[in-house]
């Protein structure tokens, strides 16, 4: 049998319901659910996604088939309207209009007030026993169908509506200002007009025929699937194109029929702040897009109940039901034709972060889903516009209307932040030392920049993509960044800054004030005032306690419930005692990375770290090295005591050290004078240390092999710190991590210094305190040679920062030109750089998972690339049977949640197969006995057919952490 393909609704029931919204769109499965369950729905029916697809696949023609269930389908609806499409004398009149399986609001066409002719609207106008109510729909329907159906627009973008123009023309003759004011011969005068435009510039005629206008006009919302906007909002949105849209087609009724009619617009819960209250606007006499355009102001819907006591009962019913019905916040149109009410539409209401918290926990408090369901409720990515500090919503509308917006960049910072315009780190520094609050813009930022960036609100760069440095110090230290703004060019000589914008260049300069919304990636001139949200305030800002905090007590709650349902671990990537606290406090249950590179750049340690790397003997290097060894101890010291006994991994050095030389005048003379050797000494050993390709050049564990003792004095830092946390009672578990392991040698290498050092400290200590020695994986050969790497390797980290940059060959710095136009031509769904690419390095993951666990079954797993906080990866991460993700504190909560929501998922799948078949692909080490059976050779044979990555250029040295 034919697919059926319309689907009927209205009088009480449907032939659809809510779980349909792949063939009827979520407006039409709406409408559909709305009758199925009592709800006053004006009669209609949806023509299925399917015929949007036959449409396209006749060359926009619509099916020949569909006329008979279409003639069908409007009997049912005069049937239930009492009306007759058509009739003169009570014409029944139907809006047309868009509906795809995800909601795009305003993307796609509608046509109302369809069927009205010059014949029809008489009939109209002795129903309403108002004429110019009549005339005014028609006039608007013809302009509808001028615009939508016929195409009749302005000729260039500059030119204004030609309806628009017409009608103006009008009012100067009538001399009125809104069109209410037109009378109902000027309303004549406009369709005759209306039609005439049309006529003279398509060469068409407008159809009179009702039915002819029905499938023009269905034909057009299929059409408006593919207009430039609706193909915008699927590609930022991930709308794939072949979804195609249904159509509804739905008896009118009207809000404007005087003053016993209205419309208006609801949500069953505040979506701003989740508050349960009933929350939306209503206009009398007024049609439904007239909310919308906001020409007048609307009334609060708690003023309904005044006006018209019983509608808004009803309407306060409706919203209860749906409530309860649908279990989640409802997003509803309604009209209310001569005291009547009809609902139009009810979706899953769009809500901010705040909210979607709100609505999850309380929903789950009065039972209305559960614990589990209140967890899956919540996008993790929307917790962090519960950290993030706040700018004034009005006051930055009005900055940006003032002509105060600058430019935009990435978003790689989320909050608000503003501040004096800074250059340079050291003035970052010094100015906030004097208690100015800074923005440093920069090109770029580096590993040098680290106290600086501390020191400012907010940075940002022009260049640099998601995991450039600066993004990656923003999530870390959870600051405002907005970084790869290509607008902005520096001239550091004249500490100005020039940003071109649309209305031309703009310089500024250094001590203007600049404020950086790093949720929009928005940079705006001048001043705007922030303030902390509620949750930093009682977790780390601190001033505020959690009794006086209910959006706090709400996301405690959320995690709470989180953290039951999630198998994989999570901890931080930190490596200051005050980033561990910030980690406890959100709920870190270990450090995942300790970049031992970024304690260098402390007070007192970069002058020893310089002398080390220009020593020219050994010994000279030794002495260096003498003089960093307890600045380190005490580092690791302070994180173990701040993690208090949850384990703690700590990398050995990997930036090449050309990082860490001076490259200014000053900084070079100071080298100079500290080692005793001439400004050109150093100046050619800074050059000798260039590499072409320093990001796959002498970093990672190379540097440790070609300088042992380097390697040596962090692992005695650690042990002797380890042993002094122990005997200040602090239970300590220190796992030392060797970087950009390819091949077990290099490993066997440093893990043997590694063990030699503790074994020293031990004895001279005379304590032992528990440690693991283990490697990152991030070069394809470590995952492809896994299985050997875990003879020596004891857990095993993804890094994937690295992983994906050698996998594609492409330079995480400069990944700006190639991600953008890699991302606009959809050759990449997504950036891999913050999100895993599954297929590829998720590919490499899953061999090196299968290798590693295959030689040592209890072998720990890790993941601490910037992917440990981004949803999808943590996803991924739970479903390969990774222990645990390491992400920046700021994103521990976003974690938190997506790991929980990874094993809800895969949970609800298991007991939806039946077979607990995910949670045995799950975990390899849960199940040894399975993971035994693959040998090292098998899982090495697998490797072998995954493309090899090609060698990428890493130019600059910098832009790491
Ligand atoms: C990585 O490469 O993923 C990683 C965590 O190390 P880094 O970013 O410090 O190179
Ligand atoms: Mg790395």
């Amino acid at each position: 049998m034919a697919a059926k393909r319309i689907y009927a609704f209205g009088g009480g029931r449907a032939e659809g319901n809510k779980d349909m919204k792949d063939l009827l769109g979520g407006k039409g499965a709406g409408l559909a659910e709305m009758s199925n369950i009592g709800i006053p729905v004006p009669p209609g029916f949806t023509i299925t996604t399917e015929v949007c697809a036959e449409y396209y696949k006749a060359g926009q023609k619509l099916p020949k088939a569909l006329e008979p269930e279409l003639k069908a389908a409007l009997r049912k609806v005069e049937a239930l309207t009492g009306k007759g499409f058509g009739d003169p004398s009570d014409p029944l009149l139907v809006s047309v209009r868009s509906g795809a399986r995800a909601s795009m609001p305003g993307m796609m066409d509608t046509v109302l007030n369809l069927g009205l002719n010059d014949a029809t609207v008489a009939g109209l106008a002795a129903r309403a026993s108002n004429p110019r109510f009549a005339w005014d729909s028609y006039r608007r329907f013809v302009a509808m169908f001028g615009d939508v159906v016929l195409g009749l627009k302005p000729e260039r973008k500059e030119d204004r509506d030609p309806f628009e123009v017409i009608l103006d023309a009008k009012k100067h003759a009538h001399g009125v200002k809104y069109d209410k004011d037109l009378p109902v011969e000027a309303l004549r005068e406009l369709v005759a007009e209306f039609k005439a435009e049309i006529r003279r510039r398509k060469g068409v005629e407008f159809p009179e025929a009702p039915y002819e206008q029905l499938l023009a006009a269905i034909g057009a919302v299929f059409r408006s699937w593919n207009n430039d906007r609706a193909i915008a909002y699927r590609q930022l949105n991930g709308i794939p194109a072949e979804w195609g849209t249904a159509v509804s087609v739905q008896s009118m009724v009207f809000g404007n029929m005087g003053d016993d009619s209205g419309t208006g617009v609801a949500f069953t819960r505040n979506p701003a702040t989740g508050e349960d209250e009933f929350y939306g606007e209503f206009l009398v006499n007024a049609q439904g897009e007239d909310v919308v355009a906001g020409i007048r102001t609307p009334q609060k819907i708690s003023e309904l109940k005044e006006r018209w006591p019983e509608v808004a009962r009803q309407l306060e019913d409706a919203r209860e039901t749906l409530e309860r019905h649908y279990r989640d916040m409802q997003d509803i149109e309604f009209t209310i034709e001569r005291g009547r009410l009809y609902l139009l539409q009810t979706r899953s209401g769009k809500r901010t972060g705040l909210a979607a918290v709100r609505i999850a926990v309380e929903m789950a408090e009065e039972r209305l889903i559960g614990r589990d369901e209140a967890v899956l409720r919540v996008e993790p990515e929307a917790l962090n516009h519960l950290l993030r500090p706040v700018f004034d919503a009005e006051a930055k509308a009005a900055a940006v209307k003032g002509g105060r917006g600058l430019a935009k960049g990435l978003p790689a910072g989320p909050g608000a932040a503003s501040g004096k315009l800074v250059f340079f780190a050291q003035d970052a520094a010094a100015w906030h030392a004097r208690g100015e609050p800074v923005i440093l813009a920069r090109h770029e930022t580096s590993p040098e920049d680290i106290r600086g960036m501390a020191a400012a609100e907010g940075f940002l760069t022009a260049f640099g993509g998601m995991t450039s440095h600066a993004a990656l110090v923003a999530r870390q230290m959870g600051k405002v960044a907005i970084v790869g703004c290509g607008a902005l060019e520096f001239d550091y000589h004249a500490r100005t800054m020039t940003v071109e914008t649309a209305g031309g260049a703009k310089v500024l300069k250094e001590g203007d004030w600049l404020s950086i919304d790093g949720t929009a990636g928005e940079v705006i001139e001048g001043r705007l005032d922030t303030r902390p949200s509620e949750v930093m305030a009682v977790l780390v800002e601190g001033g505020l306690e959690p009794k006086d905090a209910p959006t706090y007590q709400r996301f405690a709650k959320l995690l709470s419930w989180a953290d039951a349902a999630r198998r994989l671990r999570v901890r931080a990537n930190a490596d200051q005692p005050d980033q561990a606290r910030v980690a406890v406090a959100f709920g870190a249950q270990g450090i995942g990375l300790c970049r031992t590179e970024h304690m260098f750049f402390g007070e007192g340690k970069i002058g020893p770290m310089r002398e080390m790397i220009v020593a020219e003997t050994h010994e000279d290097r030794r002495k260096a090295l003498a003089k960093l060894l307890p600045v380190q101890r005490e580092d690791f010291r302070g994180l173990f005591l701040e993690m208090a006994g949850r384990p703690v991994t700590i990398r050995t050095l990997d930036p090449p050290l050309h990082e860490f030389l001076p490259h200014e005048e000053q900084g070079i003379a100071q080298l100079a004078r500290d080692t005793g050797r001439t400004v050109e000494e150093i100046r050619a050993q800074i050059a000798d240390l260039v590499e072409s390709n320093p990001m796959l050049g002498h970093r990672g564990c190379r540097l440790g092999i070609s300088h042992p003792e380097i390697t040596e004095m962090q692992a005695r830092a650690i042990f002797e710190a380890a042993c002094d946390a122990a005997e200040q009672g602090v239970k300590v578990e220190p796992e030392v991590m060797i970087p950009l392991v390819a091949s077990v040698k290099e490993l066997d290498d440093q893990a043997g210094v590694v063990r030699r050092v503790a074994e020293d400290v031990f004895a001279r200590r005379g304590r032992k305190v528990r440690y693991l020695v283990g490697t990152m994986i991030e070069v394809p050969r470590g995952a492809l040679t896994a299985a050997e790497i875990a003879r020596t390797a004891e857990f095993f980290s993804f890094g994937t920062n690295d992983l994906t940059q050698t996998t594609f060959g492409l330079s995480r710095d400069d990944t700006g030109p190639v991600l953008q136009t890699y991302l606009a031509k959809e050759i990449l769904p997504v950036d891999p750089f913050v999100s895993v690419d599954q297929d590829g390095v998720g590919a490499l993951m899953k061999i090196a998972v299968a290798g590693g666990r295959a030689t040592r079954p209890g072998l720990k797993l890790g993941i601490c690339g910037e992917h440990g906080g981004d949803p999808a990866s943590v996803e991924f991460c739970h479903r390969i049977g990774l222990d645990y993700v390491s992400c920046s504190p700021y994103r521990l909560p976003i974690a938190r949640l997506a790991a929980a929501q990874a094993a809800l998922r895969e949970r609800a799948q298991e007991s939806k197969a039946g077979d607990g078949s995910a949670k045995r692909a799950r975990n390899g080490k849960a199940k040894p006995a399975r993971a035994a059976k693959a040998s090292p050779r098998r899982a090495r044979n697998a490797a072998i057919a995954v493309p090899r990555a090609r060698k990428g250029a890493g130019r600059r040295p910098r832009a790491r952490a």
